[in-house]
């Protein structure tokens, strides 16, 4: 009760903004997000690649993972990460803008767009330690977390980890990245995976090649299953 009028006091006093437009949020608003851009975030529909989730037109899997089928089972998003959109807004604050909080209602915008089984372990896609110290937090393990308290799941948080710098380099193809990511993970604990489901948990998806590789270290690990779920994915 007095936590609730203390909020309000707060809200009054120091008023909060929405995360994805920026105009000022009444008092004692439940959530980050105004209610325009809740409804705004949007849902990854229509014909997808069973594998990747790529939109197809027709054939499914797409082109690329019939070429070269990827380790994970499949890759699933909530909504579309498209520049502008109130999703990557509201990403984009999580991550640049440090706003920790942001990531329950994208963390609840994935729980609400599919069932997860109850078998299942999540796990973080991790960021690479220097980048880890740089920003303070891991986006995908606060995502695993929010999803993890509305399924009722475990998340195993530090089962997986990034071994060496991978930089982000635009100029390489698709192979060059594979290469490029080849070794990056290692499971450090695979009694938290082994003979497991897993889920793998990342802000957003785009080429498949970490989510790949991660998926990789973690079928070597012994985990019977490797799944995708991702705030947003590029189309
Ligand atoms: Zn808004
Ligand atoms: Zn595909």
């Amino acid at each position: 009760m007095l936590r609730g009028w203390l909020r309000l006091l707060l809200d009054v006093v120091f008023p909060a903004t929405c995360e994805g437009c920026d105009t000022t949020l009444p008092a004692g608003h439940p959530s980050c997000l105004c209610d325009a851009c809740k409804a705004a975030l949007g849902r990854a529909e229509g014909s997808l690649c069973e594998r990747c989730g790529v939109p197809v037109a027709s054939d499914s899997p797409c082109a690329a993972c019939r070429t070269r089928p990827p380790a994970f089972g499949r890759a699933r998003a909530a909504g579309w990460y498209v520049s502008g959109s109130v999703l990557a807004s509201a990403v984009q604050s999580l991550k640049y803008r440090r706003r920790r909080h942001v990531a329950d209602v994208l963390g609840a915008h994935l729980a609400a767009h599919y069932p997860f089984p109850t078998d299942v372990v999540l796990v973080p896609v991790p960021l690479h330690p220097a980048r880890l110290r740089a920003r303070g937090f891991n986006q995908a393990l606060l995502l695993a977390r929010a999803l993890g308290r509305r399924c009722g799941l475990p998340v195993a948080s530090r089962a997986l980890v990034r071994r060496r710098a991978t930089r982000a380099q635009p100029g390489l193809d698709a192979a060059e990245r594979r290469r490029n990511l080849r070794h990056a993970f290692r499971v450090r604990t695979p009694g938290a995976v082994a003979g497991r489901r897993v889920v793998l948990v990342d802000d957003v998806l785009t080429t498949g090649a970490t989510a790949d590789a991660c998926a990789r270290a973690l079928l070597v690990a012994g985990a019977l299953r490797v799944d995708v779920y991702t705030v947003g994915r590029a189309p």
